[in-house]
């Protein structure tokens, strides 16, 4: 347990009102075509500028790379051949068979998410393709149940917000990066410069630069009652926006009829409250190991650790002061 999450959820843990249910996102990377309308979608309502001069990566299509501080959805791009897919699917069995993801019948009731087009009756099978395959994921800040970037801020610059939700708020930032080395996931980072024109056009930085910066769950956007830019923009609804239970709900369903279709690859990444970091406001369906998506297996909040440090820092110190003591004492004699 990190410092500011309990058991009663993150936004009820840092002082919200319990009642109001959290907010998320469901990624299911199964039915994403790599369009990069999210990625575009957020850098627009966000006013964040290009990363580079938009030359592929080399390494394949995409040109982005990353997550960091102007791009806070990222759409990795992973091609994989015939045996890589048989060794993902061979893993998901293993999962399957350990009893995880946990999958079962979905309970009635709505989502709560608004959808970005009406694709209820839209056949949303992934193309098996055995030979070969582009894995295409969205990923985003996790939005994490115990959160080191939240926990480490020495100034505050970092709030939980009533949907549990992880800010930065950019004025009251003072650029120490304390936050950047606590996110297990890499996501969170500083700004080198915060124009919105591209590095070859910069005159005057503006006052964002310095400052940490990462996805809001566009809390500007979900004050007025809208969803965010990028679940709104998803053409396919490989991004779902909505109640955290529920969504992961969706999930499980989703993954359990993916198995059915004889995709045991699929599996969910964030749904698991007992992980390093008490589950995530993000959840993903993946299609393979996280690492093969650049997702740590195992994140861990880096605050878990923090009573026994303190307990065993107490406990040097006392046997010090103990040593000392003896010290002075013997020397009088
Ligand atoms: S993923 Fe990183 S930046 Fe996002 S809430 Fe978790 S610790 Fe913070
Ligand atoms: S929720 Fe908003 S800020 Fe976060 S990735 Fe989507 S568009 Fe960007
Ligand atoms: S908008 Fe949807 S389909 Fe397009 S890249 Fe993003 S997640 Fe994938």
């Amino acid at each position: 347990m990190s410092l500011l999450a309990g058991p009663d959820g993150p936004a009820a843990s840092s002082g919200w009102s319990a009642e109001g249910p959290r907010k998320g996102f469901f990624t299911d990377t199964s039915i994403c075509i790599g369009c990069k309308a999210c990625e575009v979608a957020c850098k627009e309502w966000n006013h964040n500028p290009v990363d580079g001069p938009m030359e592929i990566l080399g390494s394949s299509y995409d040109n982005t790379g990353e997550l960091g501080a102007n791009t806070w959805r990222h759409v990795a791009f992973v091609e994989q051949g015939r045996e890589r897919i048989e060794e993902a699917r061979e893993s998901g069995r293993r999962l399957v068979s350990l009893g995880m993801p946990g999958i079962g019948p979905k309970p009635s009731g709505p989502r709560g998410a608004v959808p970005a087009g009406d694709l209820s009756s839209t056949d949303r099978t992934p193309p098996d393709t055995p030979e070969f395959r582009w894995l295409m994921s969205s990923d985003v800040c996790k939005h994490c149940t115990n959160a080191g970037c939240l926990d480490v801020c020495p100034t505050g610059a970092i709030f939980r917000s009533e949907f549990g939700s992880v800010v930065v708020q950019e004025d009251v930032c003072n650029g120490c990066g304390t936050c950047v080395s606590a996110c297990p996931f890499g996501v969170i980072q500083r700004r080198d410069d915060g124009t919105v024109s591209p590095h070859d056009e910069r005159e005057a930085p503006d006052e964002r630069r310095g400052t940490a910066s990462k996805c809001t769950l566009c809390y500007d956007r979900l004050v007025d009652g809208e969803q965010p830019a990028c679940s709104a923009t998803c053409p396919t609804q490989s991004i779902t926006f909505g109640e955290t239970e529920e969504l992961v709900e969706d999930a499980r369903e989703r993954v359990a009829d993916l198995h059915r279709r004889g995709m045991t690859e699929a599996r969910l990444y964030g749904a698991n409250p007992r992980d390093g970091v008490g589950g995530t406001g993000s959840v993903f369906l993946l299609l393979d190991e996280p690492e093969v998506y650049g997702l740590p297996p195992d994140p861990q909040v880096p605050t878990k650790a923090l009573p026994q440090l303190y307990l065993r820092t107490g406990l040097a110190a006392a046997g010090m002061a103990a040593v000392a003591a003896l010290s002075f004492l013997g020397a009088r004699r």
